[in-house]
């Protein structure tokens, strides 16, 4: 039998349904949220990508605006940047595309954010607060996975969930979050030694690798539910993910796909994130 579907781009609608309401109801009360989109140079993925939260905000009301700043622009003139949007009224979430030019300090840019503001959830003081459970941003990709296995109804309490990949945007905050709904969690990495013994222990297999059709059925179990977040090309530019999907199906209870899993989970939770900004800004308008 097939494994089931985890539709991302049907719940992400759902979700984005829900914070359209959101957005009307600020807009009544004379608030629309605000996003500013900081992106440096001329990559082309970034550029795809910018546009593509861009088109989500105003779909669904909110306001966008774009800071495009050259590849030679200096780390003070960004730092500058930033600290004007941080004190802006109209702005309630600032995003700076990564990656940043080898010149810039990615860490230094993202310390400036304001917390309040941050989005993206990957400021250090996010990153702490998420840590300890505390009320934050959560970083939009894991948070976006969380979602997933809530809206499927499948239960994360009790289960062995293993995590392959431990970056600071995907990995690292995943399981964090599977910790939280009290999981029991396992890292994998590169320097992970006979990983499909322990992927095959897994009742939740997280992929966050970055490795076309890494994760085969050799690495997972009978019903484990299998969360493809790898965004890959493929020879023929055609998107693919970290798992093989043909192979582990039928094996995987559930299972995202790619394209149409994580990915559109996203930037669902980016818009969430900045609705959400406006919405403590407002209530803390109202208590002056
Ligand atoms: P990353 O920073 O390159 O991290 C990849 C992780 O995979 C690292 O921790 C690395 O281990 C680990 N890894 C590499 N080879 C491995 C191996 N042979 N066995 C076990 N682990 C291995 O990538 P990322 O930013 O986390 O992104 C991961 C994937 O998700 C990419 O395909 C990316 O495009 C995609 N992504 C998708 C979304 C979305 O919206 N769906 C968002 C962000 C990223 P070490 O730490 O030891 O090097």
């Amino acid at each position: 039998m097939a494994s089931g579907i985890i539709n991302g781009k049907e719940i992400g609608q759902e979700i984005r349904k829900s914070v359209e309401h959101r957005v009307t109801h600020l807009k009544e009360q004379g608030i629309t949220p605000g996003l500013a989109v900081i992106l440096v140079g001329e990559n082309p993925a970034s550029q795809t990508y910018v546009r593509n939260k861009q088109k989500s905000c105003e779909a669904i009301g909110i306001f966008s605006e774009l800071i495009k700043l050259p590849a030679e622009v200096t780390e003070n003139e960004l730092l500058e940047q930033i600290r004007s949007l941080n004190s802006r009224e109209d702005i309630h979430g600032i995003l700076v595309q990564l990656p940043l030019p080898k010149h810039i300090n990615e860490d230094e840019v993202i310390a400036t954010i304001s917390p309040e503001k941050d989005v993206d959830g990957f400021s250090p003081v996010s990153v702490g607060k998420m840590m300890l459970g505390q009320e934050t941003f959560l970083p939009c990709t894991p948070f976006g996975v969380m979602k997933l296995l809530e809206y499927t109804g499948i239960e994360v309490a009790g289960k062995h969930a293993v995590v392959v990949g431990r970056s600071h945007i995907v990995g690292k905050p995943m399981g964090q979050l599977l910790l939280q709904k009290d999981a029991t969690v396992t890292y994998t990495h590169s320097k992970t030694k006979d990983l499909p013994s322990i992927t095959k222990q897994a009742d939740i297999l997280i992929a966050a690798v970055g490795r076309p059709n890494f994760i085969t059925k050799e690495h997972i179990k009978e019903g484990a539910v299998v969360i493809d977040v790898g965004i890959n090309r493929d020879e023929n530019n055609k998107l693919i993910g970290d798992v093989n999907y043909s192979d582990v199906d039928g094996t995987a209870s559930y299972i995202t796909p790619v394209p149409g899993g994580v990915g559109p989970m996203t930037i669902t939770m980016l818009l969430f994130n900045t609705v959400q900004s406006a919405e403590k800004a407002l209530t803390k308008a109202q208590a002056k």
